[in-house]
């Protein structure tokens, strides 16, 4: 069977899919609605290279402030494309349609039946045939809805048939503009989503369209690189997968050099197929990237278990042993094969963040950094936070301006707390549930 490679391009000049370049693209944290901050964000991403840049649209009034952002973006002669970035509002959608160059939506949460997500998702399509906009149909493991996990479990198999319903959808409406995401923070479940659909596409569809991979709440620094390296380097070394976001809660201008990265290390051979056995760095992002590149995709797939350093340098010398120790650790926890330290969940924020997420975060590492074998999350909203942090025992969650409200697994049991007690009050949480033996 003759398998068809969905290709086209972006806003009228960014190819994506059938072979083109992987494009690695951001996404601004500003509200959108503060327009000089949003436009100083887009313009430092566009000089780092991205290349598509996503903004928070929730509503109708960011729809207004995204047309300004692009239209003061191009004057300036700043071509990047803009992707519009909604989750329930399916009006907010049809009105994106015609000002950004890709709308992100799940379309499943268009509404509560399903009749009528279908009927605005096909609405949807209508308008962007018309203003030539491409859709990415972005499904992310913690948001999937009661009527497919009720018959698929939260599982990588119901990510892949919940996203194929609308992929028919759009086959029969003769559209194919469309990019397809399945992210989760959890590696395993992100790698297998994303190969079943692969498969699915090209067994029951007959054509790829392009993906969009990414891990999401992969947290910042080493641990959010490596979690990033791992899903979506073990991917691109199969071949899947079209552009790439590397979240981290971290300046979204620090994803871009992190993208490119993993694409170069890739196509200098730096995964199970490319040959290589260790890694030549030039320093140390580098080479966790590389690492991880190289060794993730077999502890994930679980053909080896450990791996060895003998022969890596960095900038020409040997790797420091105790860095390789920590790069081991961080890789081992990342791969899911062994668990040495706290699990860290945590989005990278974006307009709806109401709260320093990168600083809360760091402190909140700091001071939880013994608690090896804990899962603890910290989101930046209440509307897709607690959804989004997956299986954490704890979660520290952004309630409007200045409030937090603490979860235990999916409970909330202290609501909106002012922001400045939270991380005495979750370790408070912690330490009296160590207690009691919880
Ligand atoms: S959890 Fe909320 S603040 Fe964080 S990235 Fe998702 S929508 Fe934005």
């Amino acid at each position: 069977m003759v398998v068809r490679d969905i290709s086209f391009s972006i806003g009228g000049r960014l190819p994506i899919g059938g072979g083109a370049p992987v494009i690695v693209q951001t996404m601004c944290n500003t509200s959108t609605d503060d327009i000089e901050g949003s436009l100083a964000q887009c313009r430092a991403m566009a000089a780092a290279g991205a290349g598509l840049i996503r903004l928070t649209t929730q509503g109708l009034k960011q729809v207004e402030s995204l047309r300004e952002i692009k239209q003061r973006l191009r004057a300036e002669g700043i071509g990047t494309p803009l992707v519009a970035d909604i989750h329930f509002l399916a009006d907010a959608a049809l009105a994106a349609a015609s000002v950004a160059d890709k709308v992100r939506i799940n379309p499943g949460n268009f509404a509560r039946e399903h009749a009528v997500a279908c009927a605005k998702f096909r609405e949807l399509i209508a308008l962007c045939k018309t203003h030539g906009t491409a859709i990415r149909i972005g499904l992310n493991h913690g948001s999937l809805g009661e009527r497919i996990t009720q018959r698929y479990g939260n599982t990588p198999l119901a990510m892949k048939e919940a996203v194929m319903e609308w992929l028919r959808m759009c086959t029969a409406e003769d559209f194919y503009r469309v990019v397809v995401s399945l992210k989760a923070s959890n590696t395993c479940v992100m790698v297998e989503a994303y190969r079943l659909l692969d498969a699915a596409m090209r067994e029951e569809l007959g054509c790829r369209f392009p993906l969009h991979l990414g891990v999401t709440e992969a947290g910042g620094g080493d641990e959010g690189r490596i979690k990033s390296a791992v899903g979506i380097g073990t991917l691109l070394g199969e071949g899947i997968g079209d552009t790439i976001r590397v979240s981290l809660t971290e300046d979204p201008v620090h994803e871009i050099p992190a993208g490119e990265q993993i694409v170069a290390a890739i196509a200098d051979g730096y995964s199970p197929r490319g040959g290589r056995t260790c890694v030549e760095a030039d320093g140390w992002d580098d080479f966790i990237i590389k690492g991880s590149c190289l060794w993730g995709p077999s502890l994930l797939d679980r053909r080896i278990d450990d791996f060895s350093l003998e022969g890596s340098t960095i900038g020409g010398s040997p790797v420091p042993a105790a860095d390789g120790e920590n790069f081991r650790d961080l890789l081992l926890q990342a791969c899911r094969r062994r668990f040495t330290r706290p699990e860290y969940i945590a989005c990278p924020g974006c307009g709806r963040t109401l709260y320093d997420l990168e600083s809360t975060f760091n402190e909140v590492k700091r001071r939880t950094g013994h608690l090896a074998g804990l899962k603890i999350a910290v989101m930046g909203c209440v509307v897709n936070g607690p959804g989004e942090m997956a299986d954490a025992d704890y979660g520290y969650v952004g309630e409007g301006r200045g409030h937090v409200t603490l979860y235990r697994g999916k409970e909330p049991v202290l609501r909106r707390i002012p922001q400045e007690e939270a991380i005495d009050r979750l370790l408070e949480l912690i330490e009296s549930d160590t207690r009691r033996g919880g």
